[in-house]
């Protein structure tokens, strides 16, 4: 479904949200990372990734209720169905939650996921996935003129991706809240870059959004999984390490980091 697009107008929504102490707690940190990595400016149109999961309606939530310091934008939802269900329950299911809330939305149904478990592709499904399915979205933002596309990564899944790329990329580096792609021509923005992981899903519990399966068979036993394992047991011994992995990362020494080797 194509929806027509709508900007977010303060006054349309006052009243429409919670002013509970979580809700309140998330939208300030939400907004601060807003205006700290300067994700949005007026007018922008924000293309906003909507999975189905816990923190893709959070964000949508989040965003479509009244800034503070923000300057106003409108948005686009896009959903992109992995095509794991043949039923499409989960589709449905998202179809309908867009259109109770009048939200523009683009809906699409791929076998992305399918392909990326065939057989010529056995050893790393995630990486063709979403290599895929980014590709699909970064075509919707382009065609339905989005600068920027809101994806709903929260601290936890920067602190995570920071091990996966060290453990398994032999690299050190992470997703940015505000990153440049395709020569400056779209953004990504992560607008839960500071939340951290069990708050957003806890309001997303307390909202009773209409969270969907996860349908995908690599999904629990993927390398995110097992580094969200790894640290759920540090955190045992030390509570603050998410913390301090996190805050590690603006806190980069280059001068006591290897040099590449001249050959
Ligand atoms: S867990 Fe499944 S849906 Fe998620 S990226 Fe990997 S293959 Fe794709």
């Amino acid at each position: 479904m194509n929806g027509k697009e709508k900007g977010i107008n303060l006054e349309d929504h006052q009243g429409k949200k919670k002013n509970n102490k979580l809700f309140l707690h998330l939208k300030k940190w939400l907004e601060k990372a807003v205006l700290d990595y300067d994700m949005i400016a007026e007018g922008d149109k924000v293309l906003i990734g909507v999975s189905g999961g816990a923190d893709s309606y959070a964000l949508l939530d989040l965003l479509d209720s009244p800034m503070i310091f923000v300057p106003k934008f409108s948005f686009l939802a896009v959903h992109i169905d992995m095509g794991f269900d043949p039923d499409y329950v989960a589709y449905r299911e998202i179809e309908k939650y867009f259109q109770a809330h009048r939200y523009p939305c683009v809906m699409e149904k791929t076998d992305i996921g399918v392909l990326a478990h065939s057989k010529f592709n056995r050893k790393n499904p995630c990486f063709l996935c979403s290599r895929l399915r980014r590709k699909r979205i970064f075509e919707i933002a382009a065609a339905h003129g989005c600068s920027k596309i809101a994806f709903a990564h929260h601290r936890d899944d920067i602190i995570e991706t920071l091990l996966i790329n060290l453990f398994y990329g032999r690299e050190i580096s992470t997703m940015l809240p505000n990153q440049t792609i395709f020569g400056g021509k779209l953004r990504i923005i992560r607008p839960l870059a500071y939340l951290q992981e069990g708050l957003v899903k806890k309001y997303s519990r307390e909202c009773a959004f209409p969270t969907v399966k996860n349908e995908c068979p690599t999904s629990g036993n993927s390398r995110r999984s097992y580094v969200k394992k790894l640290l759920d047991q540090l955190e045992v011994d030390n509570p603050q390490i998410r913390h301090n992995i996190y805050t590690a990362l603006s806190h980069v020494k280059p001068d006591y980091l290897l040099p590449k080797p001249k050959r």
